[in-house]
């Protein structure tokens, strides 16, 4: 094990980490930063710096522009731990992960946990056949690997995250057969209200007309406000099918990308035992901190997506003002300098939060898309526990998420809930008939990660 102590220790190295570290080195701190991917960029920036020419046009520029935050740390002089696993942050400030099958421990004055997004479950009939996955796993596999459908691709779900890939994928020349969304009229009612606030955010707006207009120009068959998905087949997908203008539609295709948003990554403020508050716009947890991301008095502060979704330019911000409250408390550099920069840094921070609460009302997905009401739905995917059995299990008297593991396992695979969490919640609420916030989460505890006994012997 290492002895090592640093001032700042981060995990994650997605925009939240690396704009930390930046900050963090600026104001003269040792910084160490951890992720489990082979390079640095995160979700959105993911193996930027090793893109081809071809790959950078067809991710467009806002990947590329990536390229000038890996860069900026790169040269910050902070410590990267590229492939290190972090399956434990202690209130100890210590930090212990697996890296090339060895178990390490690094000491830190503060922490921040930049540890990012994950996909929102998908738990309709059928997805979890062979030849259907989330958009964003589909995206990772061209951003890490260069790889592209080889056949047509049927696209459904909401969030933007579906038109970017889309987009991308016309810019690769995969062919689209269609693109399922489940944007209802209602939906555009209820974003209207914020509709000022996205006018000010109004780079992204565009963006997002422009992807529209993209999928038009193509002749794309996109099939808006579609209800009621489900995925056919015999043992692998081979259809979709779904309500659309009141008539049952299919749709024929071996492979088939959902999405319906992004939830942050919260197994490691969870296993903190850190509180968390359920947000009903965004429909997921996140944990309670204070203004500049410290959850409590603890020293350990959390930024970017795991946080509460915000998107890439945001979680940049939030990391920089976690790095300056640091500095404060460190005691690293001058007063007056520090609370200039942070000044600064708010500003920006509210300008790109300004489309947020327009995205979230927009693009909220669909109840019985997150609560599946056909009983042999899979939802502990890890287990194999059904949605009909987490009702039975909340007939018998299951109070939450937590006592479903006594009842039946759910939640205790090697995801460790991540895949399952928010459904269990909301579907246990919804059989109570109280709030998700009442029915709670998993307790999760250490190993965050999957961790072998060679391993930690070693
Ligand atoms: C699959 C996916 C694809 C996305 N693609 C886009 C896109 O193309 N465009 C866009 O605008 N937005 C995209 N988003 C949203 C975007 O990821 C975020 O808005 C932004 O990247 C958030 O930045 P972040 O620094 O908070 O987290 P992230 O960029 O997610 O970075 C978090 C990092 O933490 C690491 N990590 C997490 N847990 C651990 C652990 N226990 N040990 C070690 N490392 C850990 C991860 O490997 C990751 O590199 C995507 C999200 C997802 C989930």
């Amino acid at each position: 094990m290492s002895a090592d102590i640093v001032d700042l220790a981060i995990v994650g190295a997605g925009p939240a980490g690396l704009a930390a570290a930046c900050e963090a080195r600026k104001w003269g701190m040792s910084v160490a930063v951890l992720d489990e991917q082979p390079a640095t960029g995160g979700q959105i920036y993911r193996a930027v710096d090793a893109a081809s020419p071809h790959r950078l046009s067809v991710l467009g520029e806002d990947y590329a522009a990536g390229m000038e935050l890996t860069r900026a740390f790169a040269m910050s002089g902070a410590q990267h731990l590229p492939g290190a696993a972090v399956w434990n942050v202690g209130r100890d400030l210590k930090v212990n992960f697996v890296r090339q099958s060895v178990n390490e421990a690094l000491q830190a004055r503060r922490i921040i946990l930049a540890s990012g997004a994950m996909e929102r479950p998908f738990p309709i009939p059928g997805w979890t056949y062979p030849g259907v996955m989330g958009a964003g796993a589909a995206q990772i596999l061209f951003k890490s690997a260069g790889a592209l459908p080889s056949q047509p691709v049927v696209l459904a779900g909401c969030g933007p995250l579906l038109y970017l890939l889309a987009n991308q994928y016309l810019q690769a020349g995969v062919e689209l057969k269609a693109v399922i969304h489940t944007t209802q009229q209602s939906d555009y009612v209820r974003a209207s209200s914020h509709v000022f606030g996205a006018l000010r955010g109004w780079r992204d707006l565009r963006k997002g007309m422009r992807m529209l207009a993209q999928l038009r120009r193509h002749r794309v068959p996109v099939y808006a406000g579609a209800q009621a998905l489900a995925i056919q087949g015999n043992e692998r997908a081979e259809a979709i099918s779904f309500i659309y203008k009141g008539q049952l539609h299919r749709i024929k295709s071996a492979l088939i990308l959902l999405h319906q948003g992004v939830v942050p990554n919260t197994q490691l403020s969870w296993s903190l035992g850190a509180k968390h508050r359920w947000n009903d716009a965004q429909l997921c947890w996140e944990p309670e901190t204070d203004d500049y991301g410290q959850l409590e008095d603890s020293g350990i502060y959390v930024a970017g997506d795991s946080r509460g979704i915000v998107g890439a330019k945001a979680s940049a911000s939030q990391g920089r003002l976690a790095a300056i409250e640091i500095a404060r408390r460190l005691g690293c550099g001058d007063r007056e300098t520090r609370d200039n920069r942070e000044t600064t840094v708010r500003k920006e921070l509210a300008s790109q939060l300004h489309i947020r609460p327009f995205l979230d009302a927009l693009y909220r997905p669909p109840t019985a898309h997150r609560i599946p009401q056909d009983d042999a739905v899979v939802v502990c995917r890890c287990e194999e526990v059904t949605a009909g059995q987490i009702r039975k299990y909340a007939d018998l008297g299951c109070q939450g998420p937590n006592q479903t593991k006594a009842f039946g396992r759910c939640g205790m695979g090697p995801c460790q809930g991540r895949l399952c969490g928010l459904t269990v919640t909301e579907l246990i609420a919804e059989a109570r008939g109280v709030t998700p916030g009442e029915v709670g989460y998993y307790r999760i505890r250490p190993p965050i990660k999957p961790v072998t006994l060679s391993e930690l012997a070693g």
